[in-house]
């Protein structure tokens, strides 16, 4: 516990008293609460953000998932001499989904760091 000035009657009042009691001027509980509402908005910005990048990352997997047997089923054709289209494999829709995706949540977190940044 320390002792500050009052900004209003400029008494020395403690840093811990809600209001100054000789002139009712509260600004601790003002300070108080515009740092904790700071706080926690900067704390559900990071859960968020991080939420997309874990998504990035899944949606990632996703197409790898479908490039990776797209890619040995060509290789084995290549192999066999027989003459495949690469494009007909199902591998392709997980990507397009996968790139889709990962587009869409890369939107999201613009959106979202612009937000944080540029608050209404
Ligand atoms: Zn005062």
């Amino acid at each position: 516990m320390s002792l500050v000035n009052c900004p209003s009657c400029n008494k020395k009042i403690s840093d811990k008293a809600p209001a100054c009691p000789h002139c009712d001027f509260s600004f601790n509980q003002n300070e108080e609460n515009l740092a904790r509402t700071k706080i926690l908005k900067a704390r559900a910005y990071r859960t968020k953000m991080y939420r997309y990048k874990m998504l990035g990352f899944a949606t990632m997997a996703l197409a790898v998932f479908g490039l990776v047997p797209m890619l040995w089923s060509y290789a084995q054709a290549i192999d066999y001499g027989f003459n495949v289209s690469i494009t007909n494999h199902w591998g392709k829709y997980l990507m397009m989904a996968g790139f889709i995706l990962y587009v869409f949540i890369r939107v999201l977190m613009f959106i979202t760091k612009r937000k944080h940044r540029y608050p209404k």
